[in-house]
């Protein structure tokens, strides 16, 4: 955690016993902050939105100040290649093919239930079925994920017997419902912050802003979430 000043002038709160204070994957609060930012969230409760201190506790709804996935000694990127993959890379039981695709789980019957019992993938031209021990783990991301289960047969029968996949778990569910957020970055001067506010309450659109005055990185912003 920041020191106690840096705490109370730039709003760096963590509720730890959600956040935790150990584990693969640091995350932590900039140590370095823009002019402005002493400014935001007294103006955000000014405008009603109030400070929400426990932002990894189950409820996003407020204004915080955003941690980063940063190593804090030293100051390098961590994420799953630092917190997972490199301390378990030399386990002679451990096998990452970065090319694979995998193009089915394997479901069937044991005991007679629906059960993952492996995976149908192909790697580099090369086509495999691995047969899992214990259990089949999909993380292929939001989308990916409940398509993978659709072709494997686990899915809403509609969707699924149209596409001339066998049912055998029927979920309508799957692949339904998926949400994105809106993201609005917003550059808070006077003569725009009436706009900011019709923004959120109207919208509920989600503000930006950067830690820093640096121009080029307004630049880097800018560019990379024009449309
Ligand atoms: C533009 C954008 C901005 C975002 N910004 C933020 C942010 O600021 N903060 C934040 O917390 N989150 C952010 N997110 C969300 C965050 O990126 C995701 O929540 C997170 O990456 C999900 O992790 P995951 O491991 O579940 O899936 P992913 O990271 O999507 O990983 C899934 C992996 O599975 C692989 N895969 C898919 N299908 C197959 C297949 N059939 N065979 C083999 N491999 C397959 C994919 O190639 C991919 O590598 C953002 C997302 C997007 C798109």
């Amino acid at each position: 955690m920041p020191p106690a000043e840096a705490q109370e002038k730039h709003f760096l709160y963590a509720d730890t016993d959600y956040h935790g204070t150990t584990g693969p994957i640091s995350s932590v609060y900039s140590t370095e902050f823009g002019y402005s930012h002493q400014y935001w969230h007294p103006t955000l409760l000014n405008l009603g939105i109030k400070l929400n201190k426990s932002h990894f506790g189950g409820s996003n709804v407020g204004s915080w100040t955003s941690l980063t996935s940063v190593n804090p000694d030293a100051r390098t990127r961590s994420y799953s290649v630092t917190g997972y993959y490199q301390p378990a890379a030399s386990r002679a039981n451990l096998i990452v093919l970065p090319d694979a695709l995998v193009e089915q789980i394997i479901i069937e019957k044991v005991n007679g239930h629906w059960t993952g019992t492996g995976a149908m993938f192909s790697n580099r031209g090369v086509k495999y079925h691995a047969r899992a021990f214990l259990e089949v783990i999909i993380s292929a991301g939001s989308v990916q994920s409940p398509q993978l289960l659709e072709i494997s047969g686990v899915g809403d029968p509609m969707v699924l017997q149209a596409a001339g996949v066998k049912v055998k778990v029927g979920n309508s569910n799957v692949g339904e419902n998926l949400q994105d957020h809106m993201s609005k970055p917003e550059y808070i001067s006077p003569a725009n912050s009436v706009g900011f506010l019709i923004l959120y309450k109207a919208f509920h659109v989600q503000p930006i802003t950067l830690n820093s005055d640096n121009n080029d990185l307004r630049n880097l912003y800018r560019s990379s979430y024009a449309r």
